[in-house]
């Protein structure tokens, strides 16, 4: 059986063909500044046409980076693309027809999910999957299904709240205290390019070169010998732990797929966040719990929005 799944990112559109979850064929276009749901539905179509063979029927699925309203695709907010309350789905299942089934899913339980069929979650049956990028987002499988929700948003895990009260940090979301709020990529950065300014660490900017150069691979890097590196790793490890930690406490879960830009380059934020997770999760919850790095890299979501797709999950 052939599915397609369909990765609608910021910038790229990326369009595969999926068989026995891997990828037989696979297109994919920069998204200029045509990025109008019409536009891009049109686009979709066309690489789906491309890309889908010859079968009678062959569903389609879409991960899109999107907050969801529902699961018909009606996009509450997509900050990468410009839309708000967009009828996304409505609009593509119309254009694409009766010969692709079509479901519409947030990136990251795609992404999940794909790394559930093929991936570093192979035989879980409960996992969490957590990427710390730019944000941080999260993807919950719960005996062997998707979580989505009653909007389609379960595994929000970068809103997940780890302060709260006057101080606590203002988050992209427009709440206060968010883990994206503290250990984010975006707002890491941030934080570290100010701190820096400031003076705090003369060896990690020497690292870095400059200021506006600084990343969290250079923090990373000497995290374990420079006294401002370690104790702003303690603290974001801390919190990234708290977050997922209490996650893992609710939903019990055998397997813990981490990824992300951030922690690929942040190996040391990684260690600290993976060593704080027991102070916060019981040992009933720790003790089945396998942790391992995400495999697919970029493909995870386009073949996990490809094998949802296939499995009839949330179809339009
Ligand atoms: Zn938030």
């Amino acid at each position: 059986m052939t599915v397609v799944g369909v990765d609608l990112g910021g910038t790229n559109l990326r369009v595969a063909a999926v068989e026995g979850g891997a990828i037989v064929r696979r297109q994919r276009i920069v998204l200029g500044e045509a990025r109008g749901v019409d536009a891009v539905v049109a686009a979709i179509a066309e690489l789906v046409a491309e890309v889908a063979g010859d079968a009678a029927v062959v569903p389609v699925g879409v991960g899109v980076a999107a907050m969801l309203a529902d699961r018909r695709g009606t996009v509450v907010n997509a900050p990468n693309l410009g839309w708000r309350d967009v009828a996304f789905g409505a609009a593509l299942a119309a254009r694409l027809g009766a010969r692709h089934p079509l479901g519409v899913y947030n990136d990251v339980n795609a992404i999940a999910f794909g790394e559930l069929g093929a991936g570093a979650g192979r035989g879980a049956r409960d996992l969490l999957a957590v990427f710390v990028g730019t944000g941080i987002g999260a993807g919950v499988i719960a005996s062997g299904a998707l979580v989505e929700g009653a909007s389609n948003c379960a595994g929000e895990l970068g809103h997940v709240k780890v302060a709260a009260g006057g101080g606590a940090a203002r988050c992209g979301c427009g709440a206060d205290g968010c883990v994206e709020a503290y250990a984010g990529g975006a707002a890491l950065q941030a934080r570290i390019r100010r701190e820096l300014a400031a003076g705090a660490s003369p060896a990690v900017l020497a690292l870095a070169g400059a200021v506006d150069a600084a990343h969290p691979g250079h923090v990373d890097a000497l995290a374990d010998d420079d006294p401002w590196a370690r104790a702003l790793w303690d603290e974001c490890g801390a919190y990234l732990a708290l977050a997922i930690g209490n996650a893992l406490t609710i939903l019990n879960s055998d397997r813990l797929v981490l990824g992300g830009g951030v922690l690929g380059r942040a190996p040391r934020l990684r260690a600290r966040l993976v060593a704080g997770l027991p102070a916060v999760a019981p040992a009933a919850i720790m003790r089945p719990l396998t942790i391992v790095d995400a495999a697919l890299g970029d493909d995870a979501g386009l073949i996990g929005a490809a094998l949802l797709a296939g499995a009839g999950v949330s179809l339009i």
